[in-house]
């Protein structure tokens, strides 16, 4: 099996220290490839290209910049065939997952390339006649992505498209569990034109790799999305060098269910909500919160969806959702779930390991609220299920977590849900839907400890760039 390299300057490349790691298929086991293993030696190449990328880069004008992202989404689209196979075996996707993926990149690229032309500056006046002052909108320089393994393709699309169209230069450390997707992905930037050394990808693990890149004095800023506990280390190191960060953290999102909603209709959305991808989605509904009156239909409705989900192949496209990424993953939920039951919770459905790396989708209702599970992420296909006295009662339950990424809301009654969704404590709110949501040009990040930070749209471009006041004196001297 060949190796696959670093990718320095547009080179497929061996690592500084000559090592490698393998891949392996989550679902099946099989091995995917050896790639090779990255550690400071190759960040620090890499950062040397990517000056002399940003460079070149940055000094592309707009309509070559969104030239070259328009590219990239059309050949994305070329590719989708080849893609859709690494991404269900990489990341163990079930294929309507990895479809998602496939299209929502596209999407991510193009929105990205309108922003290339959306650099806007501003002027504002002076007290002194003479004196013009104008606010110039700059890229920062050079972006150290950290990307992670649950939506390797559209999220890492999204870390680097944006940075990308404003003209900075970037340098990949992908998740070490999918680094084969990022390359394949880098490449694609690569064809349609970017110059070679305005993005490298150096796979490798965080705590080397990952870590010389965050302090690394030619990386202007770090974008990471990536568990809470990896955004303390990464801001905490980050701060050491005052850089920029933009963090996408955690999340354990509630969905919470009002009397006037369809209990049916309702157990529907919150199935769709946390059982996609096996629960590794960082808004997926881990909490639901369900108004007393309909909380016994819910549960039994929602037992009967979880029950009919189908497990297997992920070619099918009847099958829900593939594995949890490797054995750690259903270590840690496994556990939650047993202190949950220890502490008193009721498992209502599921609970136990399908095959492999498989959890079966999983209800559990009564979780005191000190017990990780109801706290902590769990990154994987376990709902809790709590009631709530009445909409006021299900907003506080929804408000006490160190998280808030995102939430959702199930009435008819918009002005209710509206109100409520304006007291949760959540970078977005859905009314009428679960917090799974997203759109291109929206400003996805969190409140609490979910994150520092938005992407998407102008939002990103914001982050990614600096702000210059220049200002000239015409008067006489
Ligand atoms: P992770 O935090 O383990 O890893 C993310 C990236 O950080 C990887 O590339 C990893 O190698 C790197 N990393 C880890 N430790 C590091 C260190 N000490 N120094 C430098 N780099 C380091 O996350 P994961 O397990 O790959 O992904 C799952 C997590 O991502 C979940 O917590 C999920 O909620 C979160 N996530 C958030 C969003 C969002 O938009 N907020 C989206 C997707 C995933």
């Amino acid at each position: 099996m060949a190796v696959h390299g670093v990718l320095l300057a547009g080179q497929a490349q061996p690592s500084q220290s000559g090592q490698t790691f393998e891949v392996f298929a989550p679902d099946t086991g099989a091995k995917l490839g050896d790639v090779a293993r990255g550690d400071a030696g190759d960040i620090d190449l890499a950062a040397q290209h990517a000056r002399r990328g940003f460079d070149a880069w940055s000094r592309f004008a707009p309509r070559d910049r969104e030239r070259v992202l328009l590219k990239a989404a059309e050949l994305m689209e070329q590719r989708a065939g080849s893609l859709l196979d690494l991404l269900i075996d990489e990341s163990g996707s079930a294929i309507t997952k990895a479809r998602y993926e496939l299209n929502y990149t596209p999407d991510l690229l193009r929105t990205a390339a309108g922003e290339a032309r959306r650099l806007y500056g501003d002027t504002f006046p002076n007290d002194r006649p003479d004196r013009i002052s104008m606010v110039f909108r700059e890229p920062v320089g050079v972006v150290g992505i950290l990307s992670p393994y649950n939506a390797p393709l559209a999220l890492l699309a999204k870390m680097v498209a944006f940075p990308l169209a404003a003209g900075n230069a970037v340098v990949i450390k992908p998740s070490e569990e999918t680094p084969l997707i990022a390359l394949a992905f880098a490449r694609v930037l690569l064809d349609a034109g970017l110059p070679a050394e305005a993005i490298s990808v150096v796979p490798g693990f965080g705590a080397d790799c990952g870590a010389h890149l965050v302090s690394h004095p030619q990386i202007d800023m770090l974008a990471l999305t990536g568990a809470t506990h990896t955004g303390k280390i990464i801001g905490a190191a980050a701060a050491q060098h005052v850089k920029r960060v933009q963090l996408e953290l955690g999340g354990k999102n509630a969905l919470i269910v009002l009397k006037d909603f369809d209990p049916n209709e309702a157990a529907r959305i919150a199935a769709d909500g946390i059982f996609v991808h096996a629960g590794q989605i960082c808004m997926a509904n881990s909490r639901v919160i369900v108004e007393d009156a309909i909380h016994g239909d819910f549960v039994s409705a929602f037992k009967q969806r979880a029950e009919s989900l189908k497990l297997g192949d992920l070619r099918d496209p009847e099958t829900a959702y593939g594995p949890l990424i490797h054995q750690r993953a259903v270590d840690k939920v496994s556990q939650q779930q047993a202190d949950a039951i220890e502490a008193g919770a009721k498992l209502e459905s599921g609970g136990h390991i399908v095959r492999g790396l498989t959890y079966a989708p999983t209800i559990v209702s009564g979780t005191p609220e000190t017990c990780a599970l109801w706290r902590d992420e769990s990154f994987a296909p376990v709902a809790n299920v709590r009631a709530g006295k009445d909409l006021d009662a299900c907003v506080r339950i929804a408000n006490d977590s160190n998280y808030g990424l995102s939430a959702g809301i199930l009435t008819h009654d918009v002005k209710r849900g509206l109100l409520a969704a304006r007291q949760i404590q959540a970078g977005s709110v859905h009314v009428g839907m679960h917090p799974f949501q997203s759109n291109a040009l929206a400003p996805i990040g969190g409140y609490k400890q979910s994150g520092i930070g938005r992407s998407g749209g102008k939002y990103s471009t914001e982050e990614f760039t600096e702000l210059k006041w220049i200002s000239v004196e015409t008067g006489a001297p």
